[in-house]
């Protein structure tokens, strides 16, 4: 299971990455070659997301299947309730197990189109991702993980609710979480401390923070943007003075500081006892390997 593999070595800390469905021929072999790159790197696990629509989610499968059979790296499916009645999903966790996967990331999703809009159930579907969870959990053996929010969730009332919702996700039996990218550590901590004051047995499962070396202004500005999140005030001013004034933005020094931060940041996090990194890759794999050269835990790339 995943919290088994990232406990087994108590004196270092371990990363992990996640990657998307690619969209066409071109990305997969994108996609292909990050995998081989991390699989030299070992991970502790690496995740891959579920998209919107049908072809998407089937490439989610066929890969994380792929990952699974053709790779040594230990696959995390996500899915989600977006769209997908309880015997689609069951039959969904059925395609996950058939292809030998048994690790899952239970996740409500958002809404397809406009992530930020009204969340609309499926009739025959689950309303939150702790329903999911206990879904899948009578399905079978399986390890599941869910989403915490180091900001809050944006949907959530305040943190109180958000904490509460999230135990309730690590009560259903999820045994760990994999947070929403962050940019100020103390957000995480934060977290943490909520958590664990207001569930001593349920709020000590790791919490595993999400990372982003960014590499692009624009890019960040935008998955952040989606995701319902802030890039912090200060972060903002200094890559946009990084990124310059001209019509397009100087990718080399957005870059240096976005390495730079992740490194900082990832050095706070294991300073802190975070109990794994996770690193949001794009599919690309070397400014994930940089700050992971920078924190010693993989060599110069080549
Ligand atoms: P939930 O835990 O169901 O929470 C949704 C909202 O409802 C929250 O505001 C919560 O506070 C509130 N809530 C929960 N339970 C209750 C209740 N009983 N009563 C009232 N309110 C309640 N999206 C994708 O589409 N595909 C992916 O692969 C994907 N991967 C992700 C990976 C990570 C690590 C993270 C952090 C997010 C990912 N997402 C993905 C995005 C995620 O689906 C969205 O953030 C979504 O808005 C919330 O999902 P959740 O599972 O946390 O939902």
């Amino acid at each position: 299971s995943i919290v088994e593999r990232i406990t087994a070595d108590p004196r270092s800390t371990p990363f992990s990455v996640e990657f998307y469905p690619p969209r066409n021929e071109k990305e997969e072999q994108r996609l292909w070659r990050a995998v081989r790159t991390f699989e030299q790197l070992h991970p502790a696990f690496v995740s891959l997301t579920y998209g919107a629509g049908g072809s998407t989610r089937d490439r989610t499968v066929r890969i994380a299947g792929q990952i699974a059979t053709e790779t040594t790296l230990l696959p995390v499916a996500h899915l989600t309730a977006v769209d997908h009645s309880i015997s689609e999903l069951r039959g969904l966790v059925g395609s996950y197990a058939d292809r030998g996967i048994v690790n899952l990331l239970a996740l409500r999703g958002d809404p397809p189109g406009n992530p930020l809009g009204d969340w609309v159930m499926h009739p025959e579907g689950v309303e939150y991702a702790e329903e999911l969870v206990r879904l899948i959990r009578e399905l079978g053996d399986f390890h599941v993980g869910v989403a915490s929010f180091p900001e809050g969730h944006y949907r959530a009332k305040d943190l109180d609710h958000d904490t509460y919702y999230l135990l309730n996700k690590l009560r259903a039996g999820a045994e760990y979480s994999i947070t929403q990218m962050f940019f100020e550590v103390e957000d995480y901590l934060r977290l943490r401390d909520r958590v664990s004051a207001a569930d001593p047995v349920h709020g000590e499962k790791p919490i595993i923070p999400g990372l982003l070396p960014i590499t692009s202004l624009r890019q960040v500005r935008k998955i952040v943007e989606l995701s319902g999140s802030q890039i912090p005030s200060h972060l903002e001013d200094r890559l946009a003075r990084a990124a310059g004034s001209g019509p397009e933005e100087d990718r080399v020094e957005v870059r240096k500081v976005g390495i730079e931060l992740a490194t900082k940041m990832s050095e706070r996090l294991i300073a802190e006892g975070a109990p794994c990194l996770h690193f949001c890759t794009l599919n690309f794999s070397r400014a994930t390997q940089e700050v992971l050269t920078n924190l010693g835990l993989a060599p110069v790339p080549a």
